[in-house]
């Protein structure tokens, strides 16, 4: 498939135009200037279109897309009165057709890969991770949510019959992801253990979860920690032998570098050290944590202690499921905190935010090869129609702040157009 258009190959720089030349999955030729006339007329593209990587969410929850916009309730209880009910109905039947909506929205917006969460429902979670390896073109770090205390009980009973059965081996790996271990056939999928977060896990649950981590170290970690004063406040009386947070995880075996944390909000210097130490990543889900108000931010403090950070929707808390807003909300977390408190902090460019929801996310997701534009590279790509006068210093800006589907003219998803409604 020969695409034309400008290529975004380095998002600081003019896009000058270029083909590329995709076959079996990757990106076999790239070359400055029109596409030699042997070629025959491009298959996609053309001299206005710019051509630039697909996009990377790293925390959403597949559960929740119809969740989107219950507001007024802070985490604690937006959970109890929203989001339990909602993922309890994944078990009743509702799981293929929601993930149908979840993944066309998502692919939609330009997003070809997602690390997310299922239901604790078994069944209802290797159904859809078998739909989406099988019947769809995305990219995913995905698994079975964990939890066994702390919420109804159709959502913690898997996990508690499971801990009435040990020592029968792996029964994390034995949820629906086990079949993305590492050696499946294709590297689009990784398997995750998604315990919820500490307030939904016994000190037992997480434990095997990171004696799982051990055993397969290709697996991802995901969960969530820090998010909201109410939930620092449980935790502080459900784990008081805990000298904070983040130590809950890391006594249990839970943090390395193919763990994901989301929200990471209100950590002290300890704790990012710690992140830090194990080399985990932090994921700024900048809609969500305005959304219920659980805080802002401080991209300067991760950064300062060197921990890595990825961007995240999470969908339901998160409104907006498109990439590009949730770059921009990342800017504004950074704006409005300077705004309110008079700190000298760096507000990060829309090129550095664009390069999150790219390359940096894909590299957190274990995809090297993803979010670039490159010879060898996948061929997960945008072909975008857009405002000839947006061809200036301004063109990564003005995507960011201006962001709408309709941009896309064509998705190539695993190395062939894909559009989301035929799904
Ligand atoms: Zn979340």
């Amino acid at each position: 498939m020969l695409i034309f258009g400008r290529l975004l190959i380095d998002p600081g720089e003019a896009p000058e135009r270029g083909w590329l030349r995709v076959e079996n999955g990757r990106i076999v030729e790239m070359e400055a200037g029109d596409p030699p006339a042997s070629a025959g007329p491009p298959d996609l593209g053309g001299r206005d279109r710019l051509v630039c990587p697909a996009f990377f969410d790293a925390h959403t929850h597949l559960p929740q897309i119809d969740s989107v916009g219950c507001d007024g309730l802070p985490l604690l209880e937006w959970l109890d009165r929203v989001i339990f009910p909602a993922e309890a109905w994944w078990g009743d039947g509702a799981a293929r057709s929601m993930a149908r909506k979840a993944v066309r929205r998502m692919a939609m917006q330009g997003t070809c890969g997602f690390a997310g969460y299922l239901t604790s429902d078994a069944a209802s979670a290797r159904s859809v991770l078998d739909w989406i390896e099988t019947a769809t073109p995305m990219r995913m770090v995905a698994g079975r949510v964990q939890m066994d205390c702390g919420a109804p009980d159709a959502l913690i009973r898997e996990d508690r019959e499971r801990a009435a059965m040990r020592p029968i081996p792996s029964p994390i790996v034995s949820s629906g992801a086990s079949q993305l271990q590492e050696g499946a056939p294709s590297p689009r999928a990784w398997m995750s253990a998604n315990p919820r977060f500490a307030l939904a896990c016994t000190r037992e649950l997480m434990a095997e979860v990171g004696w799982a981590r051990e055993k397969h170290p290709g697996m991802f970690v995901q969960t969530h920690l820090s998010e909201s004063p109410d939930e620092l406040k449980a935790i502080a009386a459900m784990f008081p032998e805990s000298e904070h947070y983040t130590a809950i995880y890391d006594r249990a075996g839970l943090l390395g570098p193919r763990t994901l944390l989301a929200h990471c909000i209100h950590l002290s210097d300890a704790e990012w050290a710690l992140l830090r130490e194990r080399d985990s990543v932090a994921v700024h889900c900048p809609g969500a944590n305005v959304f219920l108000e659980a805080g802002l931010f401080q991209l300067d403090r991760a950064e300062a202690h060197g921990v890595r950070v990825a961007l995240g929707t999470d969908v339901a808390a998160g409104p907006d499921i498109a990439m590009p807003r949730v770059a921009r909300g990342m800017i504004e977390t950074v704006k409005v905190r300077r705004m309110l408190t008079g700190e000298t902090l760096r507000v990060p460019s829309p090129v550095e935010a664009w390069e999150m929801i790219t390359r940096r996310n894909a590299d957190v997701l274990g995809w090297h090869d993803c979010g670039r534009l490159g010879v060898g590279m996948a061929g997960e790509l945008l072909v975008l129609r857009l405002p000839e006068t947006w061809m200036d210093d301004h063109l990564i800006g003005r995507l960011i702040y201006n962001w709408s589907h309709d941009l896309i003219e064509h998705r190539v998803f695993g190395g062939r157009v894909f559009e989301p409604a035929s799904l």
